[in-house]
């Protein structure tokens, strides 16, 4: 049998240039940022948790440098690109795609990203404050990293608030025959957000009561703890690297899940910027 792939890569792709046109703070945690363009239509929607690599203007210079290569050589170009005008480079989830002609703020494809806010120490967290309608940025699509295997016959998804554009993006797209146990840990009560009713699906909100403490370490206590279904399974999880790694060694080490039946990501680590 072909061994499958670990990741879901987009068909084809480009380096796209799109610009801000509206800015909401959708809950206390979350700032949305639209971003339109014709641009856009390069990128193909495949639901889930698609993300992208987003380049973003540096603090105070609105000029835009971008790699133009989106092969394997992209990266060594924006390198080159001078220090004092290399946009800043992060990884974000597409929460929703509208295309060209469904779209709520104009006729070119729409994207809607929710940044978690965690104050002014990140440039992205920072620049996601205060960015205005016409801010340019630039999209490199990235596909896909939720991939289950045909055999898995439950799911569980696993994550802190950087994440949860990425689980209810999975929801979104999911089977209406999906069964699910779901785990999202957010700072507040009002971040969590609508999803679809599916029937086999359990979504646990986890409400970080404690302001002081590490994100992530609530949501692998708790799945831990948890009773979860049997047989062959999936799992997606997402956040703080303590939570990704902590969650595939206990569900390896201590219920024998298979090591290629866990996708497990560091969106971000304590202390650490992103590059
Ligand atoms: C595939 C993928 C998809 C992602 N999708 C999303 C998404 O849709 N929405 C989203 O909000 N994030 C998402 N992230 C996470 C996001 O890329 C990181 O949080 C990123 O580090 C934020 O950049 P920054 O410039 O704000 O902070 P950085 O400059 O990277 O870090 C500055 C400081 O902030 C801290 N920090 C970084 N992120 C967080 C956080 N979330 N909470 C608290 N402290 C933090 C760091 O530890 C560091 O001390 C995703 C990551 C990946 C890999």
């Amino acid at each position: 049998m072909a061994k499958r792939s670990k990741f879901v890569k987009p068909a084809t792709r480009s380096v796209a240039t799109a610009e801000v046109v509206a800015n909401k703070r959708i809950s206390p945690t979350f700032i949305r940022i639209t971003i339109a363009g014709e641009e856009l239509s390069t990128i193909a929607p495949m639901g889930a948790d698609q993300w992208f690599r987003i380049f973003i203007p540096q603090a105070g210079n609105g000029e835009l440098r971008l790699p133009s290569a989106a092969s394997a050589l992209w990266y060594a170009q924006y390198l080159r690109i001078p220090k004092d005008v290399r946009p800043v480079l992060r990884a974000y989830t597409v929460r929703a795609y509208r295309e060209a002609g469904s779209g709520l703020f104009g006729e070119t494809p729409e994207i809607d990203i929710d940044f978690a806010f965690h104050g002014d120490i990140g440039p992205a967290s920072a620049w996601a404050v205060s960015a205005a309608s016409g801010d340019k940025v630039g999209l490199l699509d990235e596909g896909l990293i939720y991939n289950p295997a045909p055999e898995a016959t439950w799911q569980l998804l696993v994550g802190d608030e950087s994440a949860l554009p990425a689980i209810l993006g999975i929801l979104d797209s999911a089977p209406t025959d999906l069964r699910a146990e779901v785990f999202i840990e957010i700072p507040h009560p009002d971040d969590k957000q609508e999803h679809p009713e599916l029937g086999g699906v359990n979504v646990h909100w986890l409400v970080r009561e404690d302001p002081q403490a590490k994100p992530g370490v609530l949501a692998l206590e708790t799945v831990r703890a948890a009773d979860l279904p049997t047989g062959p399974s999936y799992t997606f999880v997402g956040g703080e690297q303590a939570l990704t790694t902590g969650l595939r060694r206990h569900l390896v080490n201590d219920r024998n899940f298979a090591k290629q039946d866990i996708s497990f990501t560091g969106f971000w680590r304590v202390g650490h910027a992103a590059n």
